[in-house]
């Protein structure tokens, strides 16, 4: 949400974005305190965490009311008791927590998961440029942990967007990159993330926003996700000719996606790999061979279901797909086995060949001597 703020260095009032807006009640007085959940600093003179307008503070204290009585879902202002819980059963004061961390790492400062928790409080606590130096070494100590990518992609796009700093754009990337690719995968460590999907859809959609591109994610109920093709489909089996990818590339994207990156991530994947996989695909759809054909397997399930209201796929629709970027993984044959790999490659860097001279100039360097009919315009 965007909310007032007064910088009490140069004097001047700003509408900021905040994110969520965590209300710490005190036991003793009518006092409050405001941690919020993007980071708040200063337009003109970029004095850190300076503090909402006094009318702005009345907003934040009965906004969640109102829209408790007009039974709206869910508030992005929370109160919450100005301690939190730390260990098991151990409560500690907020304002305490870092003190708290720092006193633990002194005991064990290579334990990255006291370090990624003392980041997230730093964090929170509006000493976001702390935080950062943290999560970079929580990066260091353990490159699976999800959060650092995380947190450190939001900090830096909310730099970029909120800010205007673009000098923090290539990093914004990176870090959300990585994060996208390691949820997506479900491979990394997932400390501090408690909602999978919510995390997912967050880092997608800011990525989706520094690159231009048009994807975008919305959680998906599980049980659909995990039941059998045949129940969010239409059932007509009858296969489609494909004249244009374009009328498919939805489909198309969510089954190449994620055979590109295991390619990344097995370097001994071939085109062959890939052709297997899509083969079985086409004869088992719902009992994948192997970890490559899940991950397909769910990847084009999301996407029908994320898509559902404004297209309805038929079982045909996706065999047809699956057929057609079957064949043209054997089209692509090459020397070294991963002619087709090198062609996505080429497609996610932007830098496919369009034109039908760039495509025979492609073929004879990459892939010799063979024929290609296929034509591949951009998606
Ligand atoms: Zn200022």
């Amino acid at each position: 949400m965007k909310a007032w703020f007064l910088c009490d260095n140069c004097g001047k009032r700003q509408k900021l974005e905040t994110g969520t807006v965590m209300v710490l009640e005190k036991k003793d007085a009518h006092e409050h305190e405001f941690l919020f959940g993007e980071e708040i600093k200063c337009r003109h003179c970029g004095k850190e965490r300076i503090a909402p307008t006094p009318f702005e503070t009345m907003r934040f204290l009965f906004k969640p009311l109102l829209e408790k009585m007009i039974n709206k879902k869910e508030s992005e202002i929370f109160f919450v008791n100005e301690e939190t819980i730390i260990e098991e059963t151990k409560r500690i004061k907020w304002k305490e927590a870092t003190a708290y961390f720092e006193k633990k790492l002194e005991e064990n400062p290579n334990d990255w998961v006291t370090l990624l928790r003392y980041g997230n409080t730093l964090q929170r606590n509006g000493h976001v440029n702390k935080a950062l130096g943290v999560y970079e070494k929580v990066k260091q100590l353990n490159p699976n942990c999800v959060s650092p990518y995380v947190n450190l992609g939001n900090i830096f796009s909310h730099r970029v967007k909120e800010y205007g700093e673009k000098q923090f754009k290539e990093a914004a990337i990176e870090n959300l990159s990585k994060a996208e690719e390691l949820l997506f995968n479900k491979k990394g460590d997932m400390q501090t993330i408690n909602d999978y999907d919510a995390c997912l859809s967050e880092v997608v959609n800011n990525l989706s926003g520094l690159l231009k591109r048009n994807i975008f994610y919305e959680p998906v109920p599980l049980d659909e996700l995990n039941g059998p093709l045949l129940e969010i489909v239409n059932p007509s089996k009858k296969m489609v000719p494909i004249h244009d990818m374009n009328e498919y590339k939805t489909i198309f994207f969510s089954i190449e996606k994620p055979v590109f990156d295991y390619w990344k991530q097995n370097s001994e994947t071939t085109d062959e790999t890939i052709i297997k996989n899509l083969e079985s695909l086409k004869q088992g759809f719902d009992n994948p061979q192997n970890e490559l054909g899940e991950q397909i397997k769910r990847s084009i399930k999301t996407t029908i279901l994320l898509n559902k209201d404004k297209k309805e796929y038929s079982y045909g629709d996706i065999m047809s797909c699956i057929v057609r970027l079957k064949n043209l993984a054997k089209h692509h044959e090459s020397f070294d086995g991963i002619g087709y790999l090198k062609w996505l490659e080429r497609f996610f860097e932007g830098t496919i060949p369009q034109t039908p001279e760039e495509i025979e100039e492609y073929i004879k360097k990459e892939e010799i001597g063979h024929e290609i009919t296929t034509k591949r315009g951009a998606q």
